[in-house]
């Protein structure tokens, strides 16, 4: 007798599965005897989609900051995704009382602790080297094994002031000194210049907003790759979307993708600001642009499933697999003509969008507002 089976399920490459939950872990899967019985069955006749739980990897919902602020579940599964990675919110002062409310709710959230020990109290959080205090941050991370998965250090001019590629530097230390645990590096204005900052970048570092359309961009002016940015990846650098309200260019992503460098993570850089008004709105929405651009629901899924996973090291994650947490999120692909825009004043036509429909948080359904129109799957 299992929890939950979903009968039925679309996968990104089109096969049909069964998957059996019990005790919050995936059970079974594949194509399972019409005998097996569970307390709760989602039929969903190959019409739903079923993936592994989406990740989102560069988020801001500390619902009490001062700058971006929302709601986890606003942001996870309300909106289908499973599990939320703040990413650099809180410094050492304030991730204690993230922590506390991120325990309540439905979402599985984590964050990535900003090397500021004032977080995003202020737009300029690496401005004052005092602001950085290795110790605190290491005790933080010691506080909150599991929660705190990572760091988050912000290196455009307006966040660092004066202080230049100090603390870059300085969150390297912090990251060697904890594990080599991932480093997330926001990259927006000048100066640091995008090549210096990649300089110091490599193994399992991730590069967000790695699609901005700002001269700190990627490409060179005659859209080729810069050349530091391609010894980075080599060096295992990864790219992050963080799409957020001013960090994504179709452009870019376009010559990018046209090179073969696609986006290792998919992400929002969602609060409830961008969410609401867009142009983010949701991760599912950021994802459904991908489409536009060219590339296939395989490959969407993965950045947002097992690749984010990987590169946040978040075990138990990410894949559809017998022992695996039953974070799954059921949707649908939703065809017909939409108008996606950047942030950069850029528009794409597509023809097909992603609508999720509930999420899994270890095997507990929660719906959508748009799932619960569309309900019935659910017996
Ligand atoms: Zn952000």
């Amino acid at each position: 007798m299992y929890d939950t089976i979903i009968r039925a399920g679309r996968l990104g490459n089109g096969q049909l599965v069964d998957v059996a939950i019990k005790h919050g872990k995936i059970a079974a899967l594949g194509s399972l005897p019409e005998s097996t019985v569970a307390k709760q069955t989602l039929t969903l006749d190959g019409q739903v989609h079923v993936s592994a739980g989406w990740i989102d990897g560069h988020t801001h919902c500390y619902p009490a900051s001062p700058l971006y602020h929302d709601e986890p579940d606003k942001v996870g599964v309300e909106s289908g995704v499973t599990t939320v990675i703040d990413a650099g919110s809180t410094g050492a002062d304030d991730v204690d009382d993230f922590q506390r409310l991120a325990a309540d709710c439905k979402t599985r959230v984590h964050a990535l602790l900003n090397i500021s020990r004032i977080g995003l109290l202020r737009q300029n959080e690496l401005a004052d080297p005092a602001d950085i205090d290795p110790a605190l941050a290491q005790a933080a991370i010691r506080r909150h094994p599991g929660f705190i998965v990572g760091i988050k250090a912000r290196m455009s001019g307006s966040v660092v002031g004066e202080s230049g590629l100090q603390p870059l530097r300085m969150a390297k230390q912090i990251q060697q000194a904890n594990g080599n645990l991932p480093l997330m590096v926001h990259v927006g204005n000048t100066p640091p210049d995008l090549d210096e900052i990649v300089a110091l970048l490599g193994d399992g570092d991730l590069l967000t907003h790695c699609f901005n359309g700002k001269p700190n961009r990627i490409l060179t002016p005659a859209g080729e790759l810069r050349q530091a940015v391609r010894e980075a990846m080599r060096r295992g650098l990864l790219l992050d979307i963080g799409h957020g309200g001013a960090s994504f260019s179709f452009e870019v992503a376009e010559l990018a993708i046209a090179q073969g460098i696609l986006p290792h993570t998919i992400s929002s850089d969602i609060y409830c600001k961008n969410r609401i008004k867009g142009p983010v709105y949701s991760l599912a929405h950021v994802m459904s642009k991908f489409f536009a651009i060219g590339m296939t629901l395989e490959q969407v899924l993965a950045c947002v499933t097992h690749q984010a996973a990987d590169a946040l090291r978040l075990p138990g994650k990410g894949r559809l697999e017998v022992g695996a947490d039953a974070d799954i999120t059921l949707f649908e692909v939703s065809c017909g003509p939409t108008l996606f825009t950047d942030t950069e004043a850029g528009a794409r036509n597509g023809d097909r969008q992603l609508l999720p429909l509930a999420a899994l948080v270890g095997g507990e359904l929660v719906l959508t507002h748009y799932g619960k129109s569309h309900h019935a799957f659910c017996v």
